[in-house]
């Protein structure tokens, strides 16, 4: 799919591990994703959004909290992404918070910083530490992807790509380092990742219900026969 070229724009942290890479969802319907991007200003979320949807890079972009709607066949199936390009609240007392609505809302989140703006890879961590604290304290329970972007400007890196991939390591987050301006790739591999993570998600969460389900009938069975 990506020439040798393009593979080298990126490096990834593969999270998943227990699955071995084949996603469990085994329905057939049509699969609808909520996806959120959060980071500082001008990291290029915008541009990573578009670039995904058009396979373009505009340049310029504006600063709109706007949600995008994109449809596709991937490996025969019809997927719909909600895209929510969020804006960095600066508001005192509230920079970069996510807030409630955009928590419940998300099935997985894209934390975007830029490889040489080191205030915005300390962005990603607080808002990393936000999510796992608000939706679950379980490495790798939530889909959530880290990128770092502007890869194509290294001359002026000050975030390390092992810090970079140390951080998802450490929370259980897939990690690409990228550059939208560059290449489409990045910025499909990022998308198709964290649908493959949401994925794996919902399929967990539904053997749960599951098993929980055969426990209720078991010990409703049973504890009937007890007062019988
Ligand atoms: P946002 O505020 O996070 O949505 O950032 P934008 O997508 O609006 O991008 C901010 C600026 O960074 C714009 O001038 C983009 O052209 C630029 N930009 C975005 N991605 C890249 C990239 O990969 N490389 C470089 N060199 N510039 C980028
Ligand atoms: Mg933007």
């Amino acid at each position: 799919m990506c020439s040798n070229g393009e593979l080298q724009m990126f490096a990834e942290v593969n999270c998943r591990s227990h699955y071995n890479g084949k996603v469990m969802d085994t329905s057939q319907q049509k699969v609808d994703v909520n996806i959120l991007l959060v980071g500082a200003e001008n990291v290029g979320k915008t541009a990573l959004t578009v670039r995904f949807i058009t396979r373009r890079f505009i340049g310029e972009y504006g600063d709109i909290d706007w949600i995008y709607y994109h449809s596709d066949r991937i490996d025969g199936r019809d997927i719909s992404f909600n895209i929510w390009d969020s804006i960095y609240a600066r508001s005192p007392g509230a920079s970069g918070r996510i807030t409630e609505k955009q928590l419940q809302w998300a099935d997985g989140f894209i934390l975007v910083y830029s490889i040489c703006d080191r205030s915005s890879f300390n962005v990603v961590r607080q808002q990393l530490q936000h999510i796992r604290h608000c939706k679950s304290k379980i490495p790798g329970s939530v889909p959530v992807i880290i990128v770092g972007n502007k890869r194509d400007l290294q001359h002026r890196r000050t975030v390390s790509s092992e810090e970079g991939r140390l951080l998802a390591l450490s929370l259980g987050c897939g990690f690409f380092e990228i550059s939208a301006a560059e290449t489409y790739h990045g910025a499909l591999l990022v998308f198709h990742e964290l649908l493959d993570l949401i994925r794996e998600a919902r399929a967990i969460k539904k053997e749960t219900h599951g098993i929980k389900g055969i426990v209720r009938t078991v010990s409703a069975v049973f504890g009937r026969r007890r007062t019988e």
